[in-house]
């Protein structure tokens, strides 16, 4: 956080400085845009073949086959879901959120993409539905969908209000990674990363800079949709939080469970798509 009363004094040309116009960091124009028509298409006749009730204040894992889609749904009230993705096959390729907000922006909706870490870095998500998409940006700055938390940790919970809980999301999505693939508590505690923070309501404070989060807008019915890119497996986790209007990380607020379902497309629906590549960089770095 900034000082409010600087200890440097502003140099002469301190407004001109200022009043720089600024570029866009990373225009994301020449990305590989994805096919929306054609991934509607598919959904249309999609069937679903799989379908997991996350339990409020826990996590739960789930596969998506490249070419697939899975929804996430509030279904009994307001609460924001913290979400990871792996690559199905090896889990050390998984979604980058840092990259995803460059590339993107603070708050994802239809059309933006899910990127995995280096060096693979390739979109392994593509969002096709979001009934929050209406809400853009409130005036306090806020909007859904960020990629600018990490998520609620046991560690950070300690520092700041002292104790032991054990169901911040970071300890859920963990429980349910070592359930999932048979891993010991510390090796996928490792694996578990920064999320995609579904239907929570975020912003930075203007003048300040600081984190805020806010209620959720989210009502049951809302969802969010997105297609496998390559294959996946995915976890989410209720956040304590609920919809995240006052604390998380304890057993305060009020919880609602939330769905994921798969969607599998019919056969020959996806003709002309094909699953991402890895990045193509060598990866010799100039040596
Ligand atoms: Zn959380």
């Amino acid at each position: 956080m900034k000082l409010s009363h600087p200890e440097t004094a502003a140099p002469a040309d301190a407004a001109t400085r200022r009043a720089i116009a600024p570029v866009v960091a990373y225009p994301p124009e020449t990305l590989p845009a994805p096919d929306l028509a054609l991934y509607r298409a598919a959904r249309g006749g999609a069937e679903k073949v799989a379908e997991i009730v996350i339990a409020p204040r826990d996590a739960g894992c789930f596969e998506v086959p490249a070419g697939s889609f899975f929804r996430i749904t509030c279904i009994e009230g307001p609460q924001v879901g913290d979400l990871n993705l792996w690559n199905a096959a090896n889990l050390s390729e998984r979604f980058y959120s840092g990259k995803t907000r460059a590339l993107h922006g603070t708050h994802l909706s239809t059309g933006d993409r899910m990127w995995s870490s280096l060096p693979w870095m390739r979109p392994i998500a593509t969002i096709t539905a979001d009934t929050l998409d209406w809400y853009g940006f409130d005036s306090f700055g806020g909007s859904v969908h960020d990629v600018i938390g990490t998520r609620c940790d046991p560690y950070t919970n300690r520092l700041l209000a002292g104790g032991t809980y054990h169901h911040c999301c970071h300890s859920n999505l963990t429980r349910a990674l070592a359930e999932a693939r048979n891993l010991a508590p510390a090796e996928a505690e490792a694996l578990v990363h920064d999320v995609l923070n579904v239907f929570m309501c975020t912003g930075f404070v203007p003048e300040t800079g600081q984190y805020f989060m806010k209620a959720s807008p989210v009502r049951p019915g809302d969802y969010l949709e997105m297609f496998a890119e390559i294959d996946l497996l995915g976890s989410l986790s209720a956040c304590p939080g609920g919809d995240c209007s006052t604390e998380h990380s304890s057993d305060t607020a009020a919880c609602h469970p939330m769905l994921v379902e798969v969607f599998r497309p019919a056969a020959g629906a996806l003709a002309g798509w094909h699953s991402p590549e890895p990045n193509s960089y060598d990866r010799s770095h100039g040596l």
